[in-house]
């Protein structure tokens, strides 16, 4: 499967939709999500072109997915969420039923999350 230059996020990050922004740094972009499912629910994604989680895994640079990392974590450390527990969750392909086809991770926490992943 290839890269989809259309798909939303890569008009995100080339400015041609716009969003609501929380963090960026050279390789990564954070913004809230459009259906925000809990109080604090941020994207991180790559700058990269990265279809999902199986592809930034294998080909991204080791720089590139520590800046990711830390992202995520610097972020919950700024959204105040630490303390009281947040969930970081990636969906791949179809049976996680990933929507968007570039490479994202979502950030949610602010309130009980309860058992599952829904
Ligand atoms: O992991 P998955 O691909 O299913 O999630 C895509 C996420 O992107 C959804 O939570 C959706 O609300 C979000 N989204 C967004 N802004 C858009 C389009 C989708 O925050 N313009």
């Amino acid at each position: 499967m290839a890269y989809d230059q259309n798909n939303i996020f890569a008009k995100i990050l080339r400015g041609e939709i716009p969003c609501a922004k929380v963090f960026e740094n050279d390789h990564v972009l954070a913004f809230n999500d459009i259906a925000a499912k809990a109080p604090v629910h941020v994207l991180i994604i790559p700058k990269g072109a990265y279809i999902s989680f199986a592809d930034f895994s294998q080909n991204a640079s080791e720089e590139e997915i520590v800046s990711l990392n830390r992202a995520i974590g610097e972020i919950a450390r700024a959204k105040g969420i630490v303390e009281t527990g947040y969930r970081v969750i990636s969906n791949h392909s179809e049976h996680a039923r990933q929507e968007v086809p570039h490479y994202h991770v979502h950030l949610l926490g602010g309130k009980d999350l309860g058992g599952c992943f829904n």
